[in-house]
């Protein structure tokens, strides 16, 4: 009989894995507690609008097709990708915005307008950028992070001084002005850390976001969760939604089975995907490898307040992925980071898919997503909400020169009790933990249990971080570790 791993969740890391784990021979189950499967990259439709309810950036498109191809398989065989030109849009100010070309030549010539000899650094920043993503995706993000000696080889020692020195003062020696710097630390807020606290190595994302681009899945980010899930089912994997595990029950060393609102699981594996200190809350206290504190003491990426909204007009001067930097970071990252506060004058990004989409909106309609990066565990009340949707829809209405309040046919709001009572995620974290150079490989919780030898972890929690490639790549790592320790059993 072939060796039965229950895998808790439905997310991208949990997909990948069990895709990697019935490759392997496993025999795999899939037990999710929503509705929806894909985790925080569920959808939400509504009156014939869709919206990604989670990530809707598509960086790193090797990723993910170097995903497919470890089945034989190929992006396109499941969904059509469109590169984004524009990449993104940033406001500054009013009449102050900057639109990112789909290559690297025009972007360069973008940088030139606005700070002379920028184009030739921006230049010099990416071959840097290109070697770190390189090192990145061959020699350390598909580690376990079991041990140092892993990543241990010269080129990567040779990097080893980018790890303590900070990207923010990194991209302050290569450009002076305050645009160009707020541009060029944009990419690492996906890692979840402040660009002050994020290893200049990891400038990699500067050449995933330039160089590599930016890229929409017709019909939106869900699309590759229904990928996933397709490949998934061909591979012999059952998946259950509406089933929530409530307890994880282990003897000796080993988990038994899990305990559901629908009965009870018996594995010889158990692979969680959900929020790592969640899964631990569900196993009894002298099992959990990490406790309270642990978790505590952890820099976790933000949280989120989001707002998906139906909009009865074609909006302007606004493109597919739009930055509104046209206040000060500074207090707005120190109430995510340092003094956790509602922010005073908010940066927020807001995404128009159906610019580009006409599945993501009506004729003539446009659907919107908005999102505030917060601090997780904030109080989190409808009032707080209407505050903050009404500060981004008057911002919006002045730097875009148009009026909207009057064109909303609909919102709904997204915010830290829903992160939590959707997913278990620890104090409302939006997008896990984040990576700083104390969080990064050995130093960020392990793939497998301290306490229990059957017992697995995936995810943005675990190695190597934060984003959809990584909680992909996580999948991988973990099935390959979970084959190391029990191959011999299948
Ligand atoms: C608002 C937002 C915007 C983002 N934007 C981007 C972006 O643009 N680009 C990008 O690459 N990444 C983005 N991300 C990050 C990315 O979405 C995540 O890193 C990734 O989807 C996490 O996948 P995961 O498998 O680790 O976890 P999850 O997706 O959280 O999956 C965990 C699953 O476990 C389930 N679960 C929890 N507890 C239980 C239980 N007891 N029993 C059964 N099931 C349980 C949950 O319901 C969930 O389905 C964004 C995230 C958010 C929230």
């Amino acid at each position: 009989m072939n060796q039965k791993v229950i895998i808790i969740g439905a997310g991208f890391s949990s997909l990948s894995a069990a895709c990697y784990l019935a490759k392997k021979g496993y025999e795999v189950q899939i037990l999710e507690k929503n509705e929806q499967l894909g985790g925080r990259a569920r959808q939400l439709k509504r009156d014939g609008f869709t919206f990604d309810i989670g990530p809707t950036f598509y960086w790193m498109p090797d990723v993910f097709e170097s995903f497919f191809n470890d089945f034989g398989k190929n992006t396109k065989d499941y969904y059509s990708l469109k590169k984004l030109n524009p990449a993104y849009q940033v406001y500054f100010g009013k009449n102050d915005s900057i639109s990112i070309p789909d290559n690297l030549e025009e972007i360069k010539a973008e940088f030139e307008k606005i700070e002379k000899g920028s184009a030739q650094k921006l230049a010099k920043f990416i071959d840097n950028a290109a070697e770190n993503y390189s090192i990145a995706i061959n020699d350390l993000v598909y580690k376990p992070g079991e041990n140092i000696f892993e990543i241990i080889e010269l080129k990567t020692l040779k990097r080893l001084p980018l790890f303590f020195k900070s990207i923010k003062s990194q991209v302050s020696q290569y450009f002076r002005d305050p645009r160009l710097i707020k541009i060029m630390e944009f990419p690492v807020l996906f890692l979840g850390a402040k660009p002050s606290n994020t290893p200049a190595f990891y400038n990699f994302m500067n050449y995933a976001d330039f160089a590599l681009g930016t890229w929409h899945p017709e019909g939106g980010m869900y699309k590759v969760v229904e990928a996933f899930v397709n490949l998934a089912k061909d591979l012999n994997v059952r998946i259950e939604n509406n089933i929530s595990v409530e307890s994880i029950i282990a003897e000796g060393n080993q988990v038994q089975k899990v305990r559901t609102n629908k009965g009870e699981f018996e594995c010889d594996i158990l692979l969680s995907g959900a929020d790592y200190a969640h899964t631990e809350s569900l196993l009894d206290k002298k099992f959990r490898s990490y406790s309270f504190n642990y978790w505590n003491k952890k820099t976790f990426a933000p949280s989120a307040l989001l707002f998906y909204v139906g909009f009865d007009k074609k909006l302007k001067n606004v493109s597919h992925h739009t930055l509104f930097f046209d206040t000060d970071f500074a207090p707005h990252a120190d109430a995510i980071y340092d003094n956790m506060r509602w922010p005073e004058k908010p940066l927020f990004y807001a995404s128009f898919p159906g610019i580009t989409d006409s599945l993501m909106s009506p004729m003539g309609k446009e659907s919107g997503v908005f999102l505030i990066p917060i601090a997780p565990d904030l109080e989190d009340t409808p009032e707080i909400r209407k505050k903050y949707f009404d500060i981004i829809i008057d911002r919006i209405e002045i730097m875009t020169h148009q009026k909207l309040k009057n064109k909303i046919l609909f919102q709904e709001s997204y915010c830290i009790k829903e992160f939590v009572s959707d997913y278990n995620s620890y104090k409302g974290n939006a997008y896990g933990l984040a990576n700083t150079i104390w969080q990064t490989h050995i130093l960020r919780p392990k793939l497998r249990s301290k306490k229990l030898k059957n017992l697995y972890f995936a995810g943005q929690l675990t190695v190597p971080g934060p984003g959809v490639p990584p909680s992909i790549i996580s999948g991988k790592i973990v099935s390959e570790l979970i084959h190391k320790y029990h191959e011999r059993d299948i």
